[in-house]
């Protein structure tokens, strides 16, 4: 049977990389930056949300978004993504949800 992954810092992930990846809820993200402090694999980094990425959110999400001057958590590295959940268990406002990684997906 084979072992399951094991990160930089030695966590054990449940999916080789590029299997699956973090999708960010941009309407509820703060940019808190939790998933950075535990995502072992360093998929994610803080940044400005582009401006046509803002398109589609609620009134909710763009007041959001204002008062935390867009400051959103990007992802910076999809295919480092291994799985381990720790960042959908961290996110303090459960704006991260994993998902199949389908081929062409980004
Ligand atoms: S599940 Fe989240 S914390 Fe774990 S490797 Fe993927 S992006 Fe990083």
């Amino acid at each position: 049977m084979k072992s399951p992954n094991r990160s930089v810092d030695g966590a054990t992930c449940s999916q080789p990389a590029g299997t699956v990846v973090p999708v960010i809820d941009r309407n509820r993200c703060e940019g808190k930056a939790a998933c950075v402090a535990v995502c072992p694999t360093r998929v994610f980094v803080i940044g400005v949300l582009p401006q046509d990425s803002r398109g589609g959110l609620s009134l909710r999400g763009r007041l959001k978004g204002f008062a935390h001057g867009w400051k959103q958590a990007l992802i910076a590295a999809p295919d480092a993504c291994e799985a381990c959940g720790r960042c959908v268990t961290a996110c303090p406002e459960k704006a991260i949800t994993l998902a199949r990684r389908d081929a062409g997906s980004p």
